[in-house]
């Protein structure tokens, strides 16, 4: 049976990558789910029989737009701008705008799959959906930026809205972009409708502890799968990819629960500091002055900086993935578990590629896949959500404490599940499977959507 259903599983694939061409990232992130699936779909026939797997793979609406925007000089540039609806099963299309030169439909599609299922892992209302443009905000003035931002909005409007779609942040998209996008929603609607938009500032309207969500919620769920195994983070060697949001706030959690970060990236080099990462100095660097990390070594002279170095060669025994897709390879891997890792906490979205999470699989390490580890940010832009329709907003204590306890209850079923389906401390199947099945079971609900 179980064979069956893993025949049947490759049919279905097969099917969505060649109707889906040249759209990698999206193959891959499909691929691992449905490798997770096999145990499900005997359990639950009724997903076969109403092709749930075919009809989750299949976004609902996909919008892809020209924005054309005038440089400083006042030359014309034309990129072009994305937003994926994927699922509304669960509650409005949710997920960040990404804006990286590396943005295509498949980047899109991929991340707005992921999406789906970690919304539904929060056990929020929310559905899944992504969006961004292949613009890139690197080296531009803020007018430059602000151009970009009103003439993206002034298409992407029309398809958002409180009930329907309501993005948030991701690469490249910060609470500049963010004002400038809500600044422009506002203008054209003549509405201000606070929940169009998350991760807005907090003058207004924007929750506390969004902006350190994500990095936050990674390590409460670092902490959790180490409480699993009996063992804390006090004292550990921790390193972290990337120095943006995620990464930022990543270290300051690991440094508020007692461990030590000695290394960082960007997407040029790492810093290595032994004596623990400043991050005053690294948040001054990066929020503030919005330079590259190369020049944290050149203010601190205890730091290293090694230009084009890959951070996954540090010896450490957590690691936090906090950068992009694909960022963390098998070769990676296989270092990391050789010099000691014992825990991987993603982050970013999909890090890993698939031979290294197979590695950190077999070595039976924690390994924290981003669809469950990462939730935290989404997960505050819900609460954000909240606040924005009653009007209320909470303090930072509170809203940390929510985030905490979603994390919580994120690892608690996600470790339930993979037990429950016989692969116990496997956190990829358990948040496929547990994700999935939320999902699967409100679209049967709501017939042949
Ligand atoms: P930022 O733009 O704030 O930071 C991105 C960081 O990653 C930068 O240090 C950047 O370096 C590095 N980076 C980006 N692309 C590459 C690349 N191709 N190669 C090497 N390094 C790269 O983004 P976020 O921190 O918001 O997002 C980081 C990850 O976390 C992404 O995968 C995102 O999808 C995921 N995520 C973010 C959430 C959020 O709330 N922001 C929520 C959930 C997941 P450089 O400056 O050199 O480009």
């Amino acid at each position: 049976m179980a064979v069956a259903m893993t025949e049947k599983l490759e049919t279905v694939y097969q099917q969505i990558k060649a109707r889906n061409p040249g759209e990698d990232e999206f193959h891959q992130a499909v691929r691992e789910v449905l490798e997770s699936l096999g145990p499900v779909l005997v359990k639950h026939p009724e997903f076969v029989e109403q092709k749930i797997i075919e009809r989750v793979s299949e976004p609902e609406r996909q919008i892809i737009f020209r924005v054309p925007w005038q440089d400083d000089k006042g030359e014309i540039h034309i990129n072009r701008g994305f937003r994926v609806q994927f699922n509304s099963a669960l509650g409005v299309y949710k997920g960040g705008l990404r804006f990286h030169p590396s943005v295509y439909l498949g980047i899109i599609k991929f991340l707005g799959f992921e999406q789906v299922f970690k919304n539904a892992l929060t056990g929020m209302p929310i559905g899944g959906g992504k969006g961004g443009s292949d613009f890139d905000p690197k080296g531009k003035s803020d007018g430059e930026v602000m151009r970009f931002c009103q003439s993206f909005m002034t298409e992407l409007y029309r398809h958002l809205g409180e009930y329907t779609d309501v993005p948030a942040g991701d690469i490249g998209v910060g609470g500049r972009e963010l004002g400038y996008m809500f600044g422009q929603y506002k203008r054209i609607t003549n509405r201000y409708e606070s929940t169009v938009l998350t991760g807005k500032g907090v003058a207004w309207g924007g929750s506390l502890v969004r902006t350190e969500a994500t990095g936050y919620g990674a390590v409460f769920f670092v902490r959790e799968m180490l409480a699993a195994r009996k063992d804390a983070l006090e004292g550990k060697t921790c390193i972290v990819s990337g120095s943006g949001n995620v990464a930022l706030y990543t270290i300051e959690k690991l440094q508020q629960l007692g461990a030590k970060v000695i290394a960082c990236s960007d997407s040029n080099g790492v810093i290595v500091h032994e004596k623990g990462i400043d991050l005053p100095l690294l948040k001054q660097i990066k929020e503030v002055e919005r330079r590259r990390i190369s020049e944290y070594a050149a203010r601190h002279e205890d730091a290293k900086y090694l230009p084009g170095g890959d951070v996954w060669d540090i010896p450490c025994q957590i690691a936090m993935p906090s950068a992009t897709q694909n960022e963390l390879t098998g070769k990676d891997a296989r270092t990391l578990v050789k010099n000691g890792c014992i825990a991987v906490g993603e982050g970013a979205n999909m890090p890993t590629t698939p031979e290294g999470v197979k590695v950190f699989l077999e070595a039976k390490i924690a390994y924290g896949p981003g669809k469950a580890a990462n939730a935290g940010g989404v997960a505050t832009s819900a609460l954000e959500m909240q606040q924005n329709s009653s009007r209320d907003s909470w303090s930072f204590e509170h809203t940390e404490r929510r985030l905490d306890s979603i994390m919580t209850n994120i690892h608690a079923s996600t470790w339930e599940t993979a037990e429950e389906y016989g692969a116990p401390g496997n956190y990829v199947l358990g948040a496929n499977i547990a994700g999935f099945v939320r999902v699967a079971k409100a679209m049967l609900a709501l017939g042949c959507i």
